[in-house]
């Protein structure tokens, strides 16, 4: 028997709902966590087509990237698609879960799912994440500071890209006086004690600030743990919007955009004239994108792919970048798939279905 609460915290690992921004609405939108899964259902967009298709295939989950509701609701009468949508799960026992920003701004997440599709090497995060990152230093008796950096790493603490452990240490004394209520593993009651110290350092994602901090009191020896937590400045190079690699070769401008419209599986790409007479280094970001256009540009890609271009924002591509427009609904479809092979080999006991249901509300005449 699994929960819905247990995919969600699966999902939540990867891509922790403080990553979302601001304007953002990602989380359990409908439904409680404390049902047991029937079976979930993946998709882009929750539309009432969508939960009739939970319905008709058994699945008492919807796992969407979209947030069915983004804006407040002030009334539930069905007056339109989202209020109907919302009213259709309610009364058919469907949750609604969505995993939206914050899914853009992990590695792994949507912008590494095309990069990936497109076969894109060396992926890395367009336009990293700042104040995201806490530094915690802490004092430590000397033959115990390992033990307790074990334990902090195990939490996941001190990774700095590729590299796990990491940390810094420095000795010193440390002094205190336990009053009368106080059950000092060192030292007496009224009697100033002096201990030879470590002070350790290291950094992590500040989402796992209560993981952190009791991985820390439960692996520290002293009744009163000393230690402190700053918040930094530092770009987290493993978070942010868009991304960006390169193709294994430089292809033809043309070849590219065959290969785009072929790996996107694309009806149309708008697109700014071609900058370049080859592509080698492409950024994109799924979804609406035009406010990354700066970081493309001083990243050095030859091609911005994304969504949603208004008319005079394409006259920005200026000389110095070609930006493609592949449209919302086919930059983000496969987020499905994504989530599919995350959580598929996580929960064997109940069934994970690719939603069929085309949502996308553009339709092209070719
Ligand atoms: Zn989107």
């Amino acid at each position: 028997m699994t929960l819905i609460k247990e995919v969600i915290n699966a999902l939540e690992q990867l891509a922790p709902p403080s990553y979302q921004e601001s304007y953002d609405n990602a989380g359990l939108i409908v439904g409680s966590g404390r049902e047991e899964i029937a079976g979930v259902l993946l998709t882009l967009d929750v539309t009432e087509d969508v939960v009739q298709e939970a319905i008709d295939r058994n699945c008492n989950l919807i796992v969407a990237h979209h947030p069915i509701v983004f804006k407040g609701l002030k009334k539930l009468n069905g007056k339109n698609y989202v209020e109907r949508t919302v009213l259709k799960a309610i009364k058919n026992d469907i949750a609604i879960y969505a995993t939206h920003t914050n899914l853009d701004h992990v590695t792994k997440g949507v912008n590494w799912q095309i990069a990936s599709l497109l076969g894109l090497n060396n992926i890395r995060v367009l336009a990293p994440k700042k104040q995201i990152l806490f530094k915690l230093t802490f004092f430590s008796p000397v033959e115990n500071t390992q033990s307790i950096l074990n334990a902090l790493h195990e939490a996941g603490a001190g990774n700095i890209g590729n590299y796990s452990n990491c940390s810094f240490r420095t000795e010193g004394t440390g002094t205190f006086l336990p009053n009368q209520a106080a059950n000092p593993v060192i030292g007496k009651h009224g009697q100033q004690e002096e201990v030879k110290e470590h002070r350790a350092e290291l950094i992590f994602p500040s989402h796992l600030e209560s993981i952190i901090l009791n991985a820390l009191r439960k692996a520290h020896p002293y009744e009163e743990v000393a230690y402190y937590l700053q918040s930094l400045e530092n770009e987290n190079q493993e978070v942010g919007a868009g991304a960006c690699g390169e193709l294994a070769e430089p292809l033809e401008m043309e070849a590219f955009l065959r290969l785009l419209k072929d790996k996107m599986q694309l009806q149309i790409i708008k697109h700014t004239k071609p900058v370049k007479e080859s592509v080698h280094r492409i950024a994109v970001c799924g979804g609406a994108g035009s406010f990354l256009l700066p970081n493309a540009v001083s990243a050095g890609a030859d091609v911005f792919i994304t969504a949603d271009y208004k008319y005079h924002e394409f006259f920005d591509a200026e000389n110095n970048i070609m930006i493609c427009d592949i449209g919302h609904y086919e930059s983000e479809v496969f987020t499905k798939n994504l989530l599919h092979n995350y959580l598929s080999g996580k929960f064997p006991n109940f069934a994970l279905c690719l939603s069929e249901v085309n949502t996308n509300p553009v339709r092209y005449f070719v």
